[in-house]
């Protein structure tokens, strides 16, 4: 089948054996990243998650001591 990459408008052929495709064809909403922007966006996530400000993000406590 053929999916639309949502980031760059690339459209790859997805082999029908592969689970991707399937999803696909089952939520038509699921949205398709090709895989060169979906290595950017795994690379740019790590990088999020290891830099101090999601960390600062994540030690943000529930205001629930009052
Ligand atoms: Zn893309």
């Amino acid at each position: 089948m053929k999916a639309r990459c949502v980031l760059c408008d690339t459209i790859d052929v997805i082999s029908d054996d592969n689970p991707l495709a399937k999803k696909l064809r089952n939520r038509p909403i699921h949205t398709y990243m090709c895989e060169a922007c979906h290595t950017r966006i795994t690379d740019r996530t790590i990088e999020r998650t290891s830099s101090d400000h999601y960390r600062s993000y994540k030690d943000i406590q529930p205001k629930e001591d009052w």
